[in-house]
């Protein structure tokens, strides 16, 4: 319990507490003593839940907080903060907010001045990022792509040249036409890892390009079932463009659309300064 800034009353604290993403032994001691101390759980799934927390012989109350009642119901968990009482806030699995609800319950907890407690543990993204052999220093996070196939191609259009690692969750019954969009769009060769189930019996990690990944996936039913996220490698660029500037690729590209491959080449080259020679490698990769 900490002090009000505006009335000096005593208000309670928001703990975001992350929950195994299947085995039960991964939640940390410290989420087990908050989720037994505090006074309410927000929970996405209060049935889902109540399992978890009996488990554990946990029999602090629930109240249910998910995406359809997050906004209006918000205030109620910021009443009982209010009133000096603390709340946990936990989703079905993982780490609460990341493709989970509670981003609004947050958001309107720290504008009120209440403290907000990470709880770390858990997260589907991390554990899979942690063990899957593709570049980690830096990556990006995309959630789910979106469900029909033209969005999906769409956003994968636009991460196509997206260097650093794109990490995808993804539906068990879509994971087949999500890889078959990826190879079509990030194109067959390129390094994945599919990590289904982690901290499950069936726990899988399956690193291979795109393209073999797919042909693995659609041979097995098994592996289009449970849980999975998808890590793509970043996008390289091929030998010798990555001397080239994104100025003097964007003027060759320009030029490539007007005029045949070899005055393209020359026109870029005299433009930008860059060698001829190596201007005209490139632009023979770009129109393969
Ligand atoms: N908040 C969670 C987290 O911290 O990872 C994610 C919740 S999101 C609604 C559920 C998605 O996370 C699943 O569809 C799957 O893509 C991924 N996921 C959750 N648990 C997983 C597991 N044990 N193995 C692989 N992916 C998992």
């Amino acid at each position: 319990m900490s002090l009000s800034a505006a009335s000096g009353a005593a208000v309670g604290t928001l703990y975001v507490v992350a929950t195994p993403i299947g085995n039960l032994d991964d939640i940390s001691a410290r989420a087990l003593r908050i989720l037994r101390d505090v006074a309410l759980i927000a929970a996405e799934d209060t049935r889902h839940s109540v399992r978890l927390l009996q488990h554990f012989g946990i029999a602090t109350p629930l109240a249910a907080c998910h995406e359809h009642n997050e906004r209006e119901h918000g205030g109620r968990f910021l009443a009982r903060l209010q009133a000096g009482e603390d709340v946990a806030l936990i989703s079905d699995a993982g780490t609460p907010l990341i493709s989970d609800p509670g981003f609004h319950l947050v958001r309107q907890v720290r504008a009120a001045g209440i403290s907000v407690v990470p709880v770390p543990g858990a997260c589907a993204l991390i554990a899979a990022l942690s063990a899957a052999g593709l570049p980690s220093d830096r990556f990006i996070f995309e959630g789910f792509l979106p469900a029909k196939a033209v969005g999906r191609r769409a956003r994968l259009e636009a991460l196509r040249e997206e260097p650093r690692t794109v990490i995808f969750y993804e539906a068990p019954h879509r994971i087949l036409e999500c890889i078959e969009d990826m190879r079509a769009v990030l194109g067959a060769e390129r390094p994945a890892v599919l990590a289904r189930e982690l901290t499950k019996t069936f726990e899988t990690l399956k690193g291979l390009p795109l393209g073999e990944l797919h042909d693995w996936i659609a041979a097995d039913s098994n592996q289009q079932r449970g849980e999975c996220v998808v890590l793509v490698s970043g996008w390289q660029a091929p030998e010798g463009e990555e001397a080239v500037s994104g100025e003097a690729l964007r003027v060759l590209d320009l030029l490539l659309a007007e005029l045949p491959l070899k005055r393209a080449a020359a026109l870029a080259a005299e433009i930008t300064g860059v060698r001829k020679n190596l201007l005209y490698q490139v632009a023979l990769e770009r129109q393969r």
